[in-house]
């Protein structure tokens, strides 16, 4: 039987800060198995087309030039209620608000440098799954 996947990103931030390491820990200490991992880097392009539902807000801008500025690790993750228990994981958007403990409460900086991407449903987590990789990369 096949569990749930998300898809997540450690946004250029992490990576920049060296939190890689630290917020994998938290992912797989979380219980989520890792199906598929990239460290990799968004065109601008590729930016506008992943967050095409953000196109019109003030903030889509900044948030292009942020996620494209360098290396991401892209990943794919499953554990059963995968996009849920991710998003409890990571807290809410803006780190101010988030819950002690979670990934964005303890590495992000702001509600535009905020350390992690999750998905927001099991359709979006297909969808950008497979935006970052190839099926044969997913394991
Ligand atoms: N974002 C921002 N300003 C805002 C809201 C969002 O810069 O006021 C950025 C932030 O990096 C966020 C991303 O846009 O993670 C996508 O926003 P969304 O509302 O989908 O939040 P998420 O699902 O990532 O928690």
């Amino acid at each position: 039987m096949r569990t749930d996947r998300t898809f997540t990103m450690l946004k250029p931030d992490s990576v920049e800060k060296g939190n890689i390491g630290p917020i994998l820990e938290k992912i797989t200490s979380a219980g989520f198995r890792i199906a598929a991992m990239k460290l990799t880097q968004m065109t601008t392009a590729d930016a506008q087309a992943f967050y095409a539902v953000h196109k019109e807000r003030p903030f889509f801008g900044e948030l292009v030039e942020y996620m494209t500025r360098g290396p991401i690790v892209a990943a794919v993750l499953e554990k059963d209620n995968a996009v849920e228990d991710f998003r409890t994981l990571i807290g809410a958007t803006n780190p101010a608000e988030a819950a002690e403990g979670t990934i964005r409460k303890l590495y992000a900086a702001s509600i535009g440098e905020n350390a992690v991407h999750g998905s927001d449903s099991d359709e979006n987590a297909e969808i950008e799954s497979q935006f970052h990789f190839a099926g044969r990369e997913i394991f």
